[in-house]
């Protein structure tokens, strides 16, 4: 059984989750968290590897936003060629922006995904609002002593996922 902290699915980089894979999920919306996710804190754009990814999800009829803690200046920075949906300051692992998010769009939690690197707020707030919640690991850790303790109570979580995904 799935609990609040076990993301659907676990893999080593944004790339591994192909067009194909999303859209055999029946996903159409794939909501992206973007500090270590997508890009390190330090780009304050859009790398051409993740534009081709983008790109690859577009032409298969995959829409893609983004929902970030970070502040409106980064993710509108972030987003400014782009222009994809997109929400700053979202709180997660509050649910209320994904909710608000929902029922906006009218799209069904089964055909949403995010995409996150953070256990404690990417997978919480996906699981608690029932979207598909992918997991990567962390593009580079922030070394501060409040991010290296999050980390090391995320990497047994992490190794018994992996340890156990066939099974579930
Ligand atoms: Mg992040």
């Amino acid at each position: 059984m799935k609990h609040f902290l076990q993301p659907d699915d676990y893999r080593q980089d944004f790339s591994a989750y192909t067009a194909e894979d999303l859209r055999s999920r029946g996903i159409r919306f794939l909501m992206c968290d973007i500090d270590n996710t997508l890009v390190t804190y330090d780009d304050p754009e859009p790398t051409p590897r993740l534009l081709a990814w983008f790109k690859e999800l577009q032409e298969a009829g995959i829409t893609v936003g983004f929902m970030s803690n970070n502040d409106e200046a980064r993710v509108s920075r972030f987003n400014r060629e782009l222009g994809f949906t997109a929400f700053p300051d979202a709180h997660k692992p509050l649910t209320k922006t994904m909710k608000r998010f929902l029922k906006e769009s009218g799209l069904r939690r089964e055909e949403v995904a995010h995409l996150g690197d953070q256990i404690f707020t990417d997978v919480c707030m996906a699981r608690a609002c029932g979207v598909t919640s992918l997991l990567v690991p962390p593009i580079k850790d922030v070394l501060t002593p409040f991010f290296r303790f999050k980390r090391m109570l995320e990497k047994p979580l992490v190794a018994y996922y992996v340890a156990h995904r066939r099974s579930n």
